[in-house]
């Protein structure tokens, strides 16, 4: 086993990764920025390095720096909790030649599901359900795509192979506009991603976003642990998440998790991930999987009552998975709000010092986050300050508690988006479940 890890990350998930550790009796290490020394894994931690400035180009984008907070520790592992370096396959491949442990699977699969078009043909192969579209990249021939679009049919989204955060992505509706289209997303991808492969798919108009969490030991086992709905997203970014998934086909749910099981023992996956699909009219088509353990996996550990980073550590240790699919028993409905420090109404980033920090509490209440009075959020990174998670036996009971839980939440001195969980919560049409990706983007715009 593993017995030092470090944190290739900040915040709450850099907290959540540190209580992993602790309880398996592996010793930490926690990298930080400059102007990230205050926070609170790095001060529970055994040992801290600081990587760099605050930009995180400079700290925790920087992959010599990590390596090298790695050799001067000793460290054994590396878990990069999710965003910054958690899906570069170049740095999962530098942390496996340099000899220490990547906690997440093989640089080569982050790299087949990071390219979204080997990542469709790699789960068509496997038999996941797909989105009709170009099988593949779109060819330079401008006749060939305009066949192609007239069989899939109007709308299609043309969408970047190296896409990510929602950006890279287009619309089109009519022939008249497609050429054009491909045009200016080809270029928008070569310059940002620096890769201007794009591919087409059919556009679906009102899907909910339902994904399918997953556990692998890249040994042959594999187990999931049923579904979330995280349907209520801004600007594709989620904003308040649920599990298990209200309302959908009980019979295409099964098939779903059974071919997801089966693409992760076909690609030799390991680790935590999840398969993202869009849900329309009882049918499941995949978007993409990622590599990572998510921002709202705790959710799922709460319906299940498996602890997903202890699990993940394990299993990337090398460690056989230890638990069993009947061994897996969903109970229960949970909620998860993101609390982030921004302005309830115009969404601007809200950075400052929190005068006072309380955290509701109470049976099936579970706060991750990393404030405490006097901490002081940066402005550089991302707003997210706090994740209030609610279980409860039913899905209404868990959104009661919910209510109870944000009305608690006490942030004062910066400005948060609780008001705007508050009002969700209390929403007919969420509680009714079932809502689509487009439902809080038209709720906001009334
Ligand atoms: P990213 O990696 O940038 O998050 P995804 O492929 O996951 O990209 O797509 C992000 C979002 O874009 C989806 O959650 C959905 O809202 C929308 N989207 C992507 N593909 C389609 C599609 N074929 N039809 C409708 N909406 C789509």
């Amino acid at each position: 086993m593993i017995n030092k890890i470090l944190i290739a990350n900040r915040g709450e998930i850099a907290l959540r990764v540190l209580r992993a550790c602790k309880e398996l009796g592996i010793e930490t290490v926690a990298v930080h920025s400059m102007v990230d020394r205050d926070l609170k894994h790095v001060r529970l931690a055994d040992e801290s390095v600081c990587i760099g400035p605050n930009p995180s180009t400079q700290s925790y984008l920087n992959i010599p720096s990590i390596i090298a907070a790695m050799e001067i520790t000793d460290s054994v592992g590396v878990h990069p909790g999710y965003g910054f370096l958690a899906e570069n396959a170049d740095f999962a491949e530098q942390v496996q030649k340099s000899g220490f442990t990547f906690i997440g699977p093989s640089a080569d699969v982050i790299r087949l599901m990071g390219d979204k078009v080997s990542a469709i043909q790699a789960m068509k192969q496997a038999g996941v359900p797909t989105v009709p579209g170009s099988d593949g990249p779109l060819p330079d021939d401008k006749e060939r795509c305009i066949k192609i679009a007239r069989e899939i049919g109007y709308p299609v989204i043309i969408k970047a192979a190296a896409g990510g955060g929602g950006r890279g992505m287009r619309v089109v509706h009519t022939e008249a506009a497609l050429l054009n289209s491909i045009q200016v997303t080809k270029s928008e991808a070569g310059a940002a991603f620096g890769d201007d492969t794009v591919y087409m798919e059919k556009f679906l108009e009102n899907p909910r976003h339902v994904e399918v969490q997953i556990l692998s030991d890249g040994q042959g086992n594999t187990i999931h642990l049923y579904d979330r709905d995280c349907s209520l997203q801004r600007r594709h970014q989620k904003v308040l998440e649920e599990a298990p998934a209200p309302g959908v086909d009980e019979d295409a749910r099964q098939a779903v998790f059974e071919s997801c099981i089966k693409a992760c023992n076909e690609i030799g996956y390991r680790g935590a991930g999840t398969f993202e699909f869009l849900y329309e009219d009882g049918r499941y088509y995949f978007i993409e999987m990622n590599t990572r353990i998510q921002v709202e996996h705790p959710v799922s550990e709460m319906v299940t009552g498996v602890d997903l980073i202890k699990e993940q550590i394990r299993v990337c240790a090398g460690e056989k998975l230890s638990i069993k699919q009947e061994d897996i028993k969903l109970s229960g409905h949970a909620f998860e709000c993101r609390i982030n420090a921004e302005d309830s109404k115009t969404f601007m980033p809200c950075p400052g010092t929190v005068q006072n920090f309380h955290a509701p509490g109470g049976l099936g209440v579970r706060v991750d986050s990393h404030l405490y009075s006097g901490y002081k959020v940066p402005a550089n990174y991302d707003s997210m300050i706090a994740k209030i998670i609610t279980y409860a036996e039913t899905r209404e009971q868990a959104l009661i508690k919910m209510g109870v839980a944000l009305d608690e939440l006490v942030v004062d001195g910066i400005k948060t988006n609780t008001p705007l969980q508050q009002e969700l919560v209390k929403d007919e049409g969420f509680r009714a479940g079932g809502v689509n990706i487009h439902y809080l983007e038209k709720k906001l715009n009334l």
